[in-house]
């Protein structure tokens, strides 16, 4: 389905849960989450019923994300269940890893495509720093293990904070040279745990390419599979990629094709709109498909022309981005 502007909204993004088993310093405070209570939260099959009726409207594409997906018991059923969906061709998910490597099996098996995970050090003590309680070699070893079990394309998501980061951009760019990894920078925005947050800490991809054009020439390039926001570059002669993610400085929001649903089972249009549509409550009701795929187009005509994140900061008190879904 096309919204208002003309965009094509095949794209949904599914928080299924607000927990993490990290506690990254821009994402989450290391104490007093926010939880909600299990009631709130959809049940499985809840959330495939939405999948499906959302599929009618138009989605083609599913993430699973939060929080952390992998903390969501059973969710290789979840899966499943999305993968018997028709019109969904498309299921990844976006993990920090730590769990990935005792259920990346399960998750092959029952229908999953694609997985990005999220590492924004290669450094040991300093990724111990920055997720507070995290062990690097869980994720090296999970992004090992999606090579090995072809979960392609592999994406690695790295935020790039000034100051504690930007010295690895050309480690993550020999990662790409390496394996057939597609390594995406990611600016820092002000959304999550803002105490972290510094305007000067964003370092603009354009800058972030500049340090990598010193080392390696890129070529402008095409993903096969799930080309988001990013704008990917070969690397001469490498097997993987790279790609910026510029939300920042050059947001994306005229190509957007995307929703999100929250782990309580709101709908909404745009990561930095506060607006959302609640399909929990009508669901639980017993309202049918035709109902709530009423409220899943409503959704798609409310998507905003873009995001106001360099004007304002994140306004919204009432959730954050593990919350939301990142
Ligand atoms: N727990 C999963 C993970 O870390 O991959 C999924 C949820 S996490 C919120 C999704 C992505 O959002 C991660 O790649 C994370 O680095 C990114 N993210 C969180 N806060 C961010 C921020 N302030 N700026 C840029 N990216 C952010
Ligand atoms: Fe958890 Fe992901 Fe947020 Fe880190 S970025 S605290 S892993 S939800
Ligand atoms: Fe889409 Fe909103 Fe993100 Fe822009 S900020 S790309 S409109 S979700």
């Amino acid at each position: 389905m096309r919204d208002e502007r003309g965009r094509e909204i095949n794209y949904l993004r599914v928080s299924v849960t607000d927990r993490c088993n990290l506690r990254c310093r821009y994402c989450m405070p290391e104490q007093g989450i926010d939880i909600k209570p299990h009631e709130e939260v959809l049940r499985l099959e809840e959330f495939a019923r939405i999948i499906a009726v959302a599929s009618e409207v138009g989605i083609r594409k599913v993430r699973l994300t939060g929080g952390e997906p992998l903390v969501r018991r059973n969710l290789p059923e979840l899966v499943r269940m999305v993968a018997a969906i028709d019109r969904i061709d498309d299921i990844a998910i976006t993990t920090n890893g730590v769990l990935f490597p005792a259920m990346a099996l399960q998750l092959k098996a029952a229908g999953l495509h694609r997985v990005n995970l999220s590492l924004d050090t290669l450094d040991p003590k300093r990724y111990r720093f920055i997720t507070r309680f995290g062990h690097l070699e869980a994720v090296t070893r999970a992004l090992d293990l999606a090579l090995e079990l072809e979960f392609h394309p592999v994406k690695v998501n790295v935020v790039i904070i000034r100051g504690f980061n930007d010295d690895e951009i050309l480690d993550f760019c020999r990662l790409a040279a390496e394996r057939p990894l597609h390594v995406r920078f990611i600016e820092f925005m002000p959304v999550g745990h803002l105490e972290f947050w510094q305007h000067d800490r964003i370092m603009r991809c354009e800058e972030i390419r500049q340090v990598i054009e010193e080392q390696y020439q890129l070529t402008p390039g095409k993903m096969s599979r799930g080309n988001g926001p990013a704008k990917y570059y070969a690397l001469q002669g490498a097997p993987g990629s790279i790609g910026f993610i510029s939300p920042m400085s050059n947001h994306f929001c005229a190509e957007c094709n995307r929703l999100r649903l929250t782990a309580d089972g709101k709908l909404r249009a745009c990561l930095y709109d506060c607006r959302e549509i609640d399909l929990r409550g009508p669901m639980r009701e017993g309202r049918d498909d035709r109902y709530l795929g009423e409220l899943v187009r409503q959704g798609v005509r409310m998507k905003p022309e873009r995001h106001l994140m360099a004007e304002n900061r994140w306004q919204h008190r009432d959730r954050k981005m593990y919350q939301i879904g990142g």
